[in-house]
């Protein structure tokens, strides 16, 4: 056997459980079968600006030691996300603040929002939520929901809002000041130099070789032979050749466009959330590092349903897939030497720094390879 780990997936998982082997004198092969590192994350320059190919990607985090982390190979600007939203040509802020209130009824005081809110509200009082559109005006009344959650969400899931399902939206949070910063954590920014070259910079010891273009599934014994452990972060259903069924998705469709103008739109993230476009955002890469350029690249990004052939992007963990995933699950357990991780093997929506954490965890409580 050549390596002490066969890694499955050069995302953010893979790199940061074979840098941390790779500091502990271990060896690594990490494949990917596409033609690139940095799995999702991953960025491209296109006329001098990165360009997030697979949806915008901001790191936000309040883990302190994955903010050590990522720091070690890569310098951070302080981007701060402030998306907007167009709905038919207005302009809101997000997440749902005092600029959003003041723009939908004119009100200047928390105490007037409050009471607007309160009063939509108490169409459902009394009421326990049966779908997303009950559950989001029992959480933020009827005009935030029409304006801003309805039709986004309809073209999110590309179901009607009163047949999905109401654990959809658990949380739609309301803040009373007028702060456009859309995450809480203690930290956020973007890579300077782009998530491709953080990536590389995980996996440029010397003790881990890294193949592109390479499928486990392709060739799966003959890689199997050549380490002692398989870290596999591709889709579990695939593993086992889908063998209980498919587990459920929702994709994404990207269509990027080069601009013969330095500045399109003004902001890194617009929502649409109205029906009038059928996209669901236009991504303006400039915006999340700041570069003065001549051009500019914007992204739309339509969803779509997953089906084989697709990237799978968000997991729909309703209680038939979650079903099926522990029947994986099982699967898995007795799966010698294999160890399913990152966002595909455990099936589950992760922010990144959620993702490097629990790689950083899995390493740490990991038997050493003799
Ligand atoms: C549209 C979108 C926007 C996002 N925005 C943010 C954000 O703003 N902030 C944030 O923190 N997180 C964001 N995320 C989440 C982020 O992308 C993930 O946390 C992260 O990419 C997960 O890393 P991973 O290594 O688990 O998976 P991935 O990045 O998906 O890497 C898995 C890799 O495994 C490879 N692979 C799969 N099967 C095989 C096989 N058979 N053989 C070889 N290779 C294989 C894949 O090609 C892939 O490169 C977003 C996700 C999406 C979909």
């Amino acid at each position: 056997m050549t390596y002490d780990y066969l890694i499955v997936g050069a995302g953010l998982y893979g790199a940061t459980f074979a840098q941390q082997a790779a500091a502990a004198g271990r060896t690594a092969l990490v494949i990917d079968r596409r033609s690139h590192i940095a799995g999702n994350a991953y960025t491209e320059q296109i006329a001098g600006i990165d360009v997030h190919r697979y949806g915008a990607h901001i790191f936000h985090t309040s883990d302190d030691a994955v903010w050590a982390y990522v720091q070690r190979f890569a310098r951070f600007n302080r981007f701060t996300n402030a998306p907007l939203a167009n709905f038919h040509g207005q302009l809101y802020h997000l997440p749902f603040n005092m600029n959003t209130f003041h723009a939908l009824w004119g009100v200047t005081t928390p105490a007037e929002a409050e009471a607007k809110i309160t009063a939509q509200r108490a169409t459902m009082a009394g009421c326990t939520p049966t779908n997303l559109e009950e559950q989001a005006i029992a959480l933020v009344g009827t005009d935030l929901y029409h304006t801003l959650v309805k039709e986004y969400s309809e073209k999110q899931w590309g179901r009607d809002c009163r047949d999905l399902p109401a654990f959809i939206i658990r949380r739609l949070p309301l803040r009373f000041t007028y702060d456009n910063n859309y995450f809480n954590d203690r930290y956020q920014g973007i890579p300077e130099a782009g998530y491709t070259a953080l990536v590389a910079a995980q996996l440029a010891d010397p003790r881990i070789t890294v193949r592109l273009n390479c499928d486990f599934l392709a060739d799966r014994a003959a890689l199997v032979a050549q380490a002692r452990q398989v870290i596999y972060t591709g889709p579990i259903d695939a593993y086992f050749d889908y063998t209980l069924g498919a587990l459920g998705y929702r994709s994404l469709r990207f269509e990027t466009e080069t601009l013969p103008l330095a500045n399109y739109q003004g902001n890194a993230v617009v929502n649409y959330t109205s029906h009038a476009e059928p996209f669901t955002r236009i991504i303006e890469h400039k915006h999340f590092t700041n570069v003065t350029t001549p051009q500019t690249v914007i992204t739309r990004e339509y969803p779509q349903d997953w089906r084989p052939g697709l990237a799978p992007f968000y997991p729909v963990n309703d209680a038939a897939n979650t079903a099926r995933y522990q029947q994986y699950q099982a699967l898995a357990a007795h799966e010698p030497n294999v160890h399913f991780a990152g966002r595909l093997g455990a099936y589950q929506y992760y922010n990144m720094d959620q993702v490097i954490r629990t790689a950083l965890d899995d390493w740490a409580q990991t038997a050493p390879v003799h």
